[in-house]
């Protein structure tokens, strides 16, 4: 079965598929309870919620016994021009990627169900998940032998990198289970050191000062002190991801066409942005993850920077 799933994955278009066996993630608990205590997760109050299934998939899914995870690359060919108010590189495909690995992950169940029986799942419940329950995605793609987490928080998929979306299949049933990568951030602190905002320090990432936080998440104005070290980020942050020697290695663009870029994004100069209206967005970015913050706020970030390079500008005047 072990092998059956992780072929199958690979003949769907997945890049990686690692199984781990679905247990309590006791190291976990301690660090996400004084993460949650010290309100590093800001608003984002959900992340509170469902403390002990999200730390136990077998209280999630009843009946759980083995965790199924997928990547998939999303690496991007085209960069956007210079000067370009920069959307993260998760967010250039013109279909949300939800979308795309939950229709991935469905062709894969089905697979499983033909050849081991419809018992393999607990259909009372859902059991497919990409972002969007309480599954700590990065610890069970450590877990089930894709990589390690890095200094900055996000996984380093062995041999492949940082840019992937990570999918999980909850199974009930067990089968033979990959072994855990061992981490090799070493002494680096290149993501530490590079972060504008010095979200990452303490071991952990301060979602409060994380620009994806702050771009994307948070429906309040962006605090002062952050104002002039968004470093030209309007959707988003990759500066820890774009300075870990890893993905310099061994990232390489995606060859998925579900995957294809929304042209405006690597064809538009920054006047272009700054003269989008909410009709040309809903257009443009009605289907992509980026209607996720919403015209308004994405709006507002774009001032936002053009407000902090004019300020930059008249000092050195
Ligand atoms: S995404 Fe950007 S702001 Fe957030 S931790 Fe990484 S470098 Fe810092
Ligand atoms: S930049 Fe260095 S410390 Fe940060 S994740 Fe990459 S290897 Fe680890």
């Amino acid at each position: 079965m072990h092998n059956f799933i992780k072929k199958t994955a690979l003949s769907l278009g997945f890049d990686a598929c690692g199984i781990a066996r679905a247990e309590e993630l006791t190291e976990d608990k301690t660090f996400l309870k004084l993460w949650l205590d010290d309100g590093k997760h800001g608003e984002m109050k959900y992340l509170a919620r469902n403390f002990e299934k999200r730390t136990d998939p077998r209280l999630l899914v009843p009946g759980c016994k083995s965790v199924v995870v997928v990547l998939m690359n999303y690496f991007p060919e085209k960069k956007q021009p210079a000067n370009a108010p920069i959307i993260a590189r998760y967010a250039y495909s013109e279909i949300d990627y939800h979308t795309i690995m939950k229709s991935k992950l469905n062709k894969l169940e089905t697979e499983i169900r033909q050849d081991y029986g419809a018992s393999c799942f607990n259909d009372d419940c859902q059991h497919l998940f990409v972002d969007s329950a309480p599954v700590l995605e990065r610890r069970w793609a450590q877990r089930a032998g894709l990589g390690w987490i890095g200094k900055h928080t996000q996984l380093i998929a062995s041999e492949i990198g940082s840019y992937y979306f990570i999918g999980i299949l909850m199974l009930n049933t067990e089968t033979e289970y990959d072994k855990p990568v061992v981490e090799r951030c070493g002494s680096c602190r290149r993501c530490i050191d590079a972060c504008p905002t010095r979200a990452l320090e303490n071991g952990s990432l301060d979602a409060r000062r994380c620009i994806s936080y702050l771009t994307i998440e948070s429906k309040n104005d962006i605090p002062e002190e952050f104002q002039d070290k968004l470093s030209g980020c309007v959707w988003g942050c990759d500066i820890c991801a774009e300075v870990c020697p890893w993905n310099k290695k061994w990232s390489v663009p995606n060859s998925h066409q579900e995957l294809n870029t929304v042209g405006q994004i690597t064809e538009w100069k920054k006047e272009n942005w700054a003269q989008m209206n909410e009709t040309e967005f809903n257009r443009i970015f009605g289907k992509s993850a980026i209607k996720r913050a919403g015209f308004r706020k994405l709006m507002k970030n774009i001032e936002m920077i053009e407000k902090t390079i004019s300020i930059v500008r008249l000092c050195i005047k």
